[in-house]
């Protein structure tokens, strides 16, 4: 039974452009108000107070027609006949039974539905949501002015008070429950992707280093720093392996990667929390080092060094050896991040034509 009514209820809406969401708060809220038209007619009849009784019936058999019509071709057939069907019965029983009756708050509920279910701008929106309040004070003004058809006896008023109130929030609630719940759930969804998003754009894939547009990144923000005196000092250390290609040449370029990636962890584990390390381009890597001179960042990177030419890779039973080259250099902050880049790549290429395997600083 529960399972019917679940499927019932979250069935999809048939045109294209139309969400599943403004369906399901349409059927939810014929439901409620179904059952809202048996509590008056059993409330109408325990009393004794049996006149309401003659809208009573009509209209539970109009909620269970708005309930179809959700399941017709288009939800906003379905919205229209909500709204004048709520904004007719309001007005027959303040007419019928006076203010006091309470079913002006259902305008409140007229109101979510307008939010939730139309499709319409959100100006129109806007411009109905004006049109209930007014439509409110016209009911008020009518009530004032003139007297009930009807009156119903004190204890009726005060039940069928408790009633509205009761079934006004349930109707409320139930509208913004599923209003709400999908989207903050997207919203959550929607933060973690682009979290995620952000993290991938930010690693390269191979070594799971940062990637150079995010180094670039970080130096665009550290030479701003800089630029309003947080910060003196910063170095830089360009880093590339020594005949790489051999190792591609000889051992394959899976091989190659196994190196580039082992090479990466030996960096992590060594360099730790004193500088940032990103995978510039191929088998060159730049070392970055907060607030710490360049002889502070040699010590680092000769200890670097040492533990790189320690480092032994086995390939398909194969030991294989390498070495790297390092320029090393104190960020220019007068002349910018270009020309800081520069000249470690200078040293770089200095210390790969006068041997390799070393440190130029
Ligand atoms: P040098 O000491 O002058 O740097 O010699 P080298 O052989 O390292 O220099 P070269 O720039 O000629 O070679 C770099 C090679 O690195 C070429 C390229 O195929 C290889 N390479 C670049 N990226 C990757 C990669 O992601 N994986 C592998 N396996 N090889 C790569
Ligand atoms: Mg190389
Ligand atoms: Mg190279």
């Amino acid at each position: 039974m529960i399972h019917v009514l679940k499927e019932m209820l979250f069935q999809d809406v048939k045109s294209e452009n139309e969400t599943k969401k403004a369906s399901v708060i349409l059927r939810l809220n014929s439901i409620v108000m179904c059952i809202y038209f048996l509590v008056l007619l059993c409330t109408f009849f325990i009393t004794g107070d049996i006149k309401p009784i003659v809208l009573c019936v009509p209209l539970f058999c109009a909620y269970v027609a708005s309930f179809y019509t959700t399941y017709l071709n288009r939800t906003k057939m379905s919205v229209i006949f909500v709204h004048v069907l709520m904004g007719f019965w309001i007005i027959a029983f303040i007419r019928g039974f006076g203010w006091d009756c309470g079913v002006q708050h259902f305008v409140f509920v007229l109101l979510a539905l307008n939010f939730t279910t139309s499709y319409s701008k959100l100006c129109w929106k806007i411009a109905m949501g004006a049109a209930l309040c007014l439509f409110r004070l016209a009911l008020y003004a009518y009530t004032l002015q003139f007297e009930p058809l009807y009156m119903l006896e004190m204890r009726t008023y005060v039940i069928f008070q408790i009633v509205n109130t009761v079934f006004v929030f349930v109707a409320t609630i139930t509208i913004l429950t599923i209003f709400t719940e999908d989207s903050q759930e997207m919203e959550k969804k929607l933060v973690m992707y682009n979290e995620k998003l952000h993290r991938l754009a930010a690693i390269d894939p191979l070594t799971g280093l940062l990637n150079r547009r995010s180094m670039l990144e970080y130096l665009g923000k550290k030479e701003a720093e800089c630029k309003e005196g947080k910060n003196d000092s910063l170095s830089l250390a360009l880093g590339d392996v020594d005949f790489f290609k051999r190792i591609n040449d000889t051992y394959g370029h899976e091989c190659g990667d196994i190196v580039l990636r082992r090479l990466a962890s030996i960096f992590v584990e060594n360099i730790g929390d004193k500088g940032r390390i990103c995978r510039w381009g191929g088998e060159e890597f730049l070392f970055v080092f907060d607030n710490i001179n360049g002889d502070e960042a040699l010590i680092i990177m000769e200890e670097l060094q040492k533990k790189i030419r320690e480092m032994e890779v086995l390939y398909k039973g194969e030991p294989i050896k390498v070495t790297m080259t390092f320029g090393l250099g104190e960020f220019d902050f007068q002349m910018g991040m270009d020309y800081s880049i520069n000249d470690v790549d200078v040293k770089l290429y200095q210390g790969k034509t006068s041997g390799r395997n070393k440190i130029v600083y």
